[in-house]
Parts: C-alpha cells; structure tokens; sequence
C-alpha cells in the first residue's frame, strides 16, 4: 500500500458532521453555561465530598451502562476528542502495533482515578464550577496534544483511543455485551478484506464473520466505515443474536 487507506467519501463526511456537532455542543455548552466537569477524573474529586451528581451520572450512563446499548459508539459519533483526531491531515501509511499494547490504557485508566486523589491529598478539591473547568482544559489540551502526536507518528488517528485512552479502557468493560453490533447479513462475502483496511480501530473483523458470529470486539467504536466500504454491502449493523454463517463465501447472491 503507497499512502493511508482511502474511504468513501460522504459516510467520513457524516459522521464528522456529528463528531464536530458535539463537539460544537460540548464545548459550547461549558464555555456559554455550566463549566462543570463530567469527565472521569471529577468522579473522584465529586466522590470524596459526597456528591453523586454531574460526573458519576455521566461516566455511569455514557461509558458503563450506555455501551450496553450502543457499544463504543460514542466513541464513533460523538466524542470532543476523536473529532480532532479524525480531522488530523495524516499521510503516512497506518503503523499497525500489536493488539497486546491496546493494554497501556487500562494503566492510564488507574492513573487518572489516582492522580485527583493525589490533589486531594494536597488541599485542592476541584468542586467549584471554575475549579472543574480548569481542570477539564487541562485534561483535554493533554488529550488533544498527547492523541494528535501519536497520531501524526504512527500515522492513524485512532492511535490514542486503541492505547491510551482511559474513558475507552472502561467502555471495553461493557461494549462487548453491546445490543448493537456489526453484522453480516445473508449476501455473500468475497474475502476482500477491504473491510479490515478501513477500520480504524484495527478490529479483526474477518475472525468474527467467517466464524458466524457478530463483532464483539471491545475496540469496536461502531463507526460503519467496514458498512459502508464493503463492495458486497454484505455487512450491517444490527441486534440479532448471531451473524450469518458464511460458508458460501464467493457465491453471488
Ligand atoms: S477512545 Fe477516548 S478519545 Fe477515543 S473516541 Fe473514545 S472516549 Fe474519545
Ligand atoms: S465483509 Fe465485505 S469488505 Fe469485508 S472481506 Fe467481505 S466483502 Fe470484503
Ligand atoms: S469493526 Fe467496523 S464499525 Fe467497528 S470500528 Fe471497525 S470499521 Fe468501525
């Protein structure tokens, strides 16, 4: 391969419309009004004052119990972060490494729950609405800055959220349970793997299919692009129980 795989064009062009919706929305809203944080770290800080509203409602609803629903695809759609990511001018081929480093964000995951208890530890409670939004600045400049150097290094953009990210290392927990998964419909495959190309989170797609059963892979961010890229149209999003068997790879349907 020369350069960095190509998708088509208008389903990119979708889903960045959402992505840079919210993003608009969030950043909007925190900036217009509530400069609350809701992020992960605030849970800690909001926990040990005895509060069990903003943060903890967020995190629960949209990163534990959410991905039972919907997957990562928060993740796909919505986030503040990964609509930076996606708009990143990489072009350089894609450096694939080794699923067992998708590990690191599970450390960085009891870094974040730590390090506030360390600001706890030294006085500072982060509980007033400019306190929060200092912090969720700070946080979220680390984030771009820290995503968008992975990214143009290993030249995919995805980088941050397969190894560090700690809000995807919770929703890994869960969206394997996800309702909504992808799927191969009844029209046959070709192998292609053109599929795989595309992910952006290096899901094994071909594993599941060709084992009949649907992605229930943790990186999962159910973002379509294997969808809508398959020359087969042969995948789908669906709620089934199972995938279709595919002993008739090759066949025209
Ligand atoms: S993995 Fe993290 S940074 Fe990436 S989209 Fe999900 S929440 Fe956002
Ligand atoms: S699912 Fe579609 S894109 Fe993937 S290998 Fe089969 S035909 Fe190709
Ligand atoms: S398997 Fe498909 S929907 Fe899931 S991340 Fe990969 S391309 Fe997106």
């Amino acid at each position: 391969m020369n350069g960095p795989v190509k998708r088509k064009s208008p389903v990119i062009s979708t889903r960045l419309a959402f992505l840079l919706f919210f993003t608009l929305f969030y950043w909007g809203v925190h900036f217009i009004s509530g400069k609350s944080n809701l992020q992960l770290s605030q849970i800690v800080f909001n926990m040990f004052a005895g509060v069990f509203t903003g943060a903890i409602i967020h995190v629960a609803m949209a990163k534990f119990f959410g991905p039972l629903l919907f997957g990562r695809g928060f993740c796909g759609w919505v986030c503040w972060n990964a609509s930076l990511f996606e708009l990143l001018p990489i072009r350089k081929v894609k450096k694939r490494i080794p699923e067992k480093h998708f590990m690191y964000k599970y450390v960085v995951l009891i870094i974040a729950l730590v390090v506030p208890g360390f600001f706890i530890a030294a006085g500072y409670s982060f509980l007033s609405p400019e306190a929060q939004f200092k912090w969720l600045l700070t946080e979220n400049a680390l984030i771009y800055l820290v995503g968008t150097v992975l990214a143009l290094f290993l030249g995919d953009r995805r980088a941050f959220c397969k190894y560090l990210c700690p809000a995807g290392a919770l929703m890994t927990l869960t969206s394997p349970k996800s309702v909504l998964k992808i799927e191969k419909n009844h029209l046959s495959c070709s192998r292609c793997r053109r599929c795989e190309e595309v992910c952006p989170m290096d899901v094994p797609i071909m594993e599941y299919i060709t084992a009949g059963q649907r992605v229930s892979h943790p990186e999962c961010i159910l973002c379509t692009e294997c969808v809508n890229n398959c020359p087969k149209n042969c995948l789908t999003v669906g709620i089934g129980k199972k995938s279709d068997a595919t002993p008739e790879f090759g066949k025209s349907f």
